[in-house]
């Protein structure tokens, strides 16, 4: 068989991470992350695999998002930044790339024109944004790569996307002999974490529409009893187009023992009275996303349920309240986890409290311990404590929060308690 290496949320993901354990005790095998590829897609507006991002943007914001970017070169000393698929392109560029083998790249030297590289074929999905990059469509029987080594050429120092697929990297390496390799993530993160008023306002819309499911969630409008878990993500994941995203992220449903698997896969199992229903669910509205997690109890909660959803409700109330402009990351997670702790319920909380949100659905800041990076106003990030009791239930409770100069601001305000549904 396959031995399944678990890691925690609160171990370190570097060369000194610590392996916690190694079996793997969860029962869904063939776990679905988060970003597995996207099933529903507004039909008619926009293509599966990519397009144009955010509307309300226009070159001025890109160019001064460049000028940053650059900035954040010269502090990092870093010659050059490529960036293929992934979030980093749209944000700077407004073009998403499509994730196929044809390479597309936006070469950004610190000094100089940046390039966007795109194949032939794609070059018409590309909106003109004036003076931003210029655009160089490669065709069929040209060697892309050789093209981007020679726009970088002379560079020491690059730094590339996280989700640039590494056949690119490895085609390039060869190419460019001596550079030295660093990840994009130091360089465009800090920008894509503090975001600006009309990021804000994006991440509010979505979190809005979010929050009219929740409430027919819990206003019983969506039916749970006798349905499978798969046919109440397919309706919430309906749901979520027909309030305004582009397309789904993820729609989590876990009925009793299933929601003690955090990121549980909506299976066959069919939904029955008197047990936890936990909704994780979120999409992608004009660039920005919206990720919240209700749970609804079909029935009266049980003594234990009900209890334990007291001290959860409270971790998450005051995790959200932790959320004070200069307040490091991992003190969130502290002040969450510390409610849970006190209540008996420590070794139940097994993730971080939360992560950054924005074009993508987890990004930085993470709220977990080690993360010391203190929090600034712009930062938007989900506050999601949980308590999973493996073979009997689970439960978490989720709000986007967005940290401002006058304190903390949930962009999730649906009902938080347990509601029972019939
Ligand atoms: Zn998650
Ligand atoms: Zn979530
Ligand atoms: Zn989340």
């Amino acid at each position: 068989g396959v031995r399944v290496a678990v890691w925690t949320d609160r171990s370190v993901r570097s060369a000194t991470q610590t392996w916690v354990g190694t079996t793997h005790t969860w029962a869904n095998a063939t776990h679905t992350w988060v970003n597995a590829p996207h099933t529903w897609v507004r039909s008619g507006q926009r293509s599966q695999t990519g397009d144009m991002t955010s509307p309300m943007v226009d070159s001025s914001v890109y160019l001064e998002r460049l000028a940053r970017v650059r900035d954040a070169m010269a502090t990092n000393d870093v010659d050059a930044l490529l960036l293929s698929v992934g979030h980093d392109l749209p944000y700077l560029t407004g073009y998403t790339a499509m994730p196929l083998e044809r390479l597309t790249m936006l070469v950004v030297p610190r000094d100089g024109v940046a390039t966007m590289l795109i194949p032939a074929l794609e070059a018409p999905r590309v909106r003109d944004v004036s003076g931003v990059f210029d655009l160089l469509p490669w065709g069929e029987t040209q060697d892309p790569t050789a093209i981007v080594a020679r726009l970088a050429g002379g560079a020491r120092r690059i730094a590339v996307g996280d989700q640039m697929w590494a056949r690119f990297l490895v085609e390039l390496l060869p190419e460019l002999p001596g550079v030295e390799y660093t990840r994009a993530v130091d360089v465009v993160g800090p920008l894509r974490m503090s975001k600006d008023q009309a990021e804000i306002d994006a991440l509010a819309a979505a979190g809005a529409a979010v929050d009219r499911i929740a409430g027919e969630l819990q206003r019983g409008e969506i039916p749970l009893v006798g349905r499978t878990e798969a046919e109440v993500s397919a309706h919430l994941g309906r749901r979520i187009i027909e309030e305004g995203h582009d397309k789904v992220n993820f729609a989590i449903v876990a009925a009793g023992e299933n929601a003690a698997s955090p990121h549980h896969h909506a299976g066959s199992r069919v939904i029955g009275e008197d047990e936890i229903v936990l909704c994780d669910f979120g999409g992608t509205m004009n660039g920005y996303c919206s990720d919240t997690t209700r749970c609804v109890f079909t029935g009266d909660p049980t003594a234990e349920v009900a209890e334990a959803y007291a001290v959860l409700h409270e971790a998450q109330r005051v995790g959200v309240a932790a959320g004070v402009v200069g307040t490091p990351c991992e003190e969130i997670d502290r002040a969450t986890r510390r409610v849970i702790d006190d209540a008996g319920f420590g070794d139940f909380f097994i993730h971080r409290t939360g992560h950054g949100i924005g074009m993508e659905e987890h990004e930085d800041p993470y709220i977990v311990e080690g993360n010391s990076l203190p929090l600034e106003a712009g930062h938007a990030y989900s506050v999601e404590p949980g308590i999973y009791i493996p073979g009997k239930w689970g439960m978490r409770l989720e709000d986007i929060v967005v940290a401002t100069a006058d304190g903390p601001v949930a962009l999730n305000n649906s009902d938080h308690s347990l509601v029972g549904v019939g």
